[in-house]
């Protein structure tokens, strides 16, 4: 599934972006009822008996569903400011939650257009760098 990664001069942020369907978003269609989830599931939660999943390419588009402004981080050691986060309802049915960036926490609005982008989340410590996807909103041409 992954292709092998051979070391080269690239950032680890480069490195993260070129591994197939690494920090992106991945679906699993339930076999039993089709239901489409973002995140990994052991049994269905819309036919309560579903168990074997596969795996849907997921676009990453789609439309605000909720949102909220976090003004107080849920962990000070992340010394992050205020940031936006909501559901987005993607373009194949599934929702994802995740941070919205690249706009002014007034200007997140429900039904705004939005696609998956890969972010650094945090440095664990020197040399680990948590990447995690995010939303922005898909510029108007
Ligand atoms: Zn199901």
């Amino acid at each position: 599934m992954f292709e092998e990664y051979k070391f080269t001069e690239h950032s680890a942020a480069d490195i993260n972006r070129m591994i197939p369907k690494r920090c992106r978003l991945q679906g699993s269609r339930c076999k039993n009822c089709g239901a489409l989830f973002v995140t990994k599931r052991l049994i269905c939660p819309d036919c309560k008996t579903g168990t074997e999943f596969e795996p849907v390419e997921i676009s990453g588009r789609g439309k605000v569903h909720t949102c909220t402004a976090v003004r107080i981080p849920l962990l000070p050691v992340l010394k992050r400011g205020s940031y936006a986060v909501g559901v987005v309802e993607l373009e194949e049915g599934a929702r994802a939650e995740g941070q919205i960036v690249d706009v002014e926490l007034d200007d997140v609005k429900i039904g705004m257009e939005v696609e998956s982008t890969v972010r650094k989340a945090r440095e664990e410590y020197p040399g680990k760098v948590i990447y995690m996807y995010r939303f922005k909103p898909v510029k108007k041409r």
